[in-house]
C-alpha cells in the first residue's frame, strides 16, 4: 500500500515524478497557499491551522446573501435554510469519522463539547472517580478534566491518573495504557484520551482503549482534534462512547470553527444526564416553547443552541473535499508523503552527526501526517532561520518542531525543498 522507504531519494527529480504519479496533486489548487517573496510558503502547519477551501468564500457568501435578501424568514427561505443548518454537515461528518448519522453533530467548540459530554459520561460515584487520561495531554483538556473533577467535588490529583512515556522515552506504550486500566479498575469512571497526541504525533488505539475501559466499568471518550481528518476513524465500530473534534486544524474550516461531536448509538435514545438548551430538545415541539426538555434522539440531542451558520458554512465547504476524496485516499498519501519527509528528516540528520531525533513513532498505525522532531544542540533560531526562509513549521520549547505534511495540499516537492532549507539552515 506504501511505498518502501528504501526506495526514496533526495533529489528534486525524484519528488517531481512523485507528484506526478499522485492521484490527489489537483486538490492543492483547491486551497489557498500563502505566499512568500512571491512562491509558495512551505506550510507544515495544517495540524494548527488548517489552509483555506477556495469554496470556502462562496459559501459564507451565500449565507450573507441570503441573510441581507430575506432577513429572519432565511430560516426557513435561504438556499440552505438555517433552521436545520447543521443537518447539512451530518452525512459527511458520519462518514469522516466512522459514524451513523444519529450518532454525529457538529455545534459549539471543542473544550465546550469536551464539557458539555462530559456532563454526562463522567458520573462519578463514591469510589468509582477516577479519569485514566495520558500525560502532556493538550492543555484545555488537561483543564477541563481538573475542572470537571472539582466540579464534582473531588480532588484532582487523586482522580486524574496520567500515563506516561517510560523513562527515556517519548511515547506512551499500549500496553501501560491498557494496564493503568486494569490497575484502577475498580476505581475508574472514564478514560480520556486525544486520539493522536498533539505533541509527538503519536496515534492511540482507540478501539483497544475503549474495550478495555468497558470492561473495567468505565465510559471512554476522545479529543479527536488532531485525528480528524487526519487518520481513519470507526468510532462506531470501536466502540467508543463519545468524542469530539475541532474543524480548524486537518478539516480546514477556518479559525475557531464549529466543533464536531459523536455520541455512541446505544446511548442515542438513554436518559444520560446533560445540559441542555432548546436546539436539543425534540423537533416537533420545539416551538412549542414549553416546559420539559426531551432531547432529539442521538447526538443531536446535546446541542444547546441554534447552528452558527458562518462558521457551518465554512465547515461545510471543507467538508465536501473530504466526502469527495474520502479517508482511505488521504490516508494512503500521508503515509507516502509523512514517508518522505520522514526519509529527508534522516537524511539531513545523516550529514549533521545524527541530530535529528524523530520522536512521533515510526511505526505506521502509531502516526498520521505529523512528524515531531527534536533538534538536540539547536534552540530557536533554527526555527527562525526556517521562517524567514518561507518555510511554516510548529516550535515548542525547547527544541522540538512539528511537521504536518498534509495530503490534500502538501506535495513532495514542498518536502524536498524543506530538506534543502533545513540544511542551509542548520
Ligand atoms: C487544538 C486542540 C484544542 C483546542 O480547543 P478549542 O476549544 O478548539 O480552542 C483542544 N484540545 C486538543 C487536543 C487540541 O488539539
Amino acid at each position: 500500500m506504501y511505498l518502501c522507504r528504501m526506495s526514496y531519494h533526495n533529489t528534486i527529480e525524484f519528488a517531481r515524478s512523485m507528484d506526478v504519479e499522485d492521484p490527489l496533486r489537483e486538490y492543492r489548487s483547491k486551497f489557498h497557499m500563502p505566499q512568500f517573496n512571491g512562491e509558495d510558503v512551505l506550510y507544515f502547519t495544517g495540524n494548527s491551522l488548517g489552509l483555506q477551501p477556495k469554496s470556502t468564500k462562496a459559501a459564507i457568501e451565500q449565507e450573507l446573501d441570503d441573510w441581507a435578501r430575506l432577513g429572519v424568514e432565511g430560516h426557513f427561505h435561504a438556499k440552505n435554510p438555517w433552521m436545520p443548518y447543521h443537518e447539512f454537515l451530518t452525512e459527511k461528518t458520519a462518514k469522516l469519522v466512522g459514524a451513523k448519522p444519529i450518532e454525529v453533530v457538529c455545534m459549539n467548540q471543542l473544550t465546550v463539547n469536551v464539557h458539555l459530554l462530559m456532563v454526562s459520561f463522567y458520573r462519578p460515584r463514591g469510589l468509582r472517580y477516577k479519569i485514566i487520561c495520558e500525560q502532556k495531554a493538550f492543555p484545555s483538556d488537561q483543564y477541563a478534566l481538573e475542572s470537571q473533577v472539582k466540579f464534582h467535588g473531588y480532588d484532582p490529583e487523586e482522580a486524574i491518573v496520567e500515563v506516561g512515556p517510560r523513562a527515556g522515552e517519548h511515547t506512551i506504550r499500549h500496553e501501560d495504557i491498557l494496564a493503568a486500566i486494569e490497575k484502577h479498575k475498580d476505581e475508574l469512571a472514564l478514560v480520556f484520551i486525544g486520539g493522536v497526541n498533539y505533541y509527538t504525533g503519536q496515534v492511540f488505539d482507540l478501539a483497544e482503549i475503549t474495550a478495555a475501559a468497558h470492561k473495567a466499568g468505565a465510559y471512554a471518550g476522545f479529543d479527536l482534534a488532531h485525528a480528524a481528518g487526519n487518520v481513519i476513524l470507526q468510532l462506531h465500530d470501536w466502540n467508543v462512547d463519545f468524542a469530539c473534534w475541532c474543524s480548524y486544524k486537518y478539516l480546514n474550516s477556518g479559525p475557531g470553527s464549529v466543533s464536531g461531536a459523536f455520541v455512541h448509538e446505544r446511548h442515542a435514545h438513554s436518559e444520560l444526564i446533560r445540559f441542555a438548551g432548546w436546539w436539543g430538545h425534540d423537533k416537533v415541539t420545539r416551538f412549542k416553547m414549553e416546559k420539559g426538555f426531551r432531547p432529539v434522539p442521538g447526538a443531536e440531542g446535546w446541542q444547546l443552541s441554534n447552528a452558527p451558520v458562518f462558521s457551518m458554512a465554512a465547515h461545510n465547504a471543507a467538508l465536501e473535499i473530504f466526502d469527495e476524496v474520502g479517508m482511505e485516499k488521504l490516508r494512503a498519501k500521508t503515509m507516502k508523503l509523512s514517508g518522505y519527509l520522514e526519509f529527508i528528516i534522516d537524511d539531513v540528520s545523516s550529514r549533521k552527526g545524527n541530530c535529528l531525533e524523530i520522536i512521533t513513532p515510526r511505526e505506521w498505525k502509531q502516526r498520521g501526517c505529523q512528524l515531531s522532531v527534536v533538534a538536540h544542540g539547536y534552540g530557536r533560531d533554527l526555527f527562525n532561520a526556517l521562517m524567514q526562509n518561507g518555510v511554516i513549521p510548529d516550535w515548542r520549547e525547547p527544541n522540538v518542531i512539528r511537521l504536518a505534511p498534509v495530503p490534500l495540499y502538501n506535495s513532495f516537492e514542498d518536502i524536498w525543498r524543506f530538506g534543502q532549507k533545513l540544511e542551509e539552515a542548520m
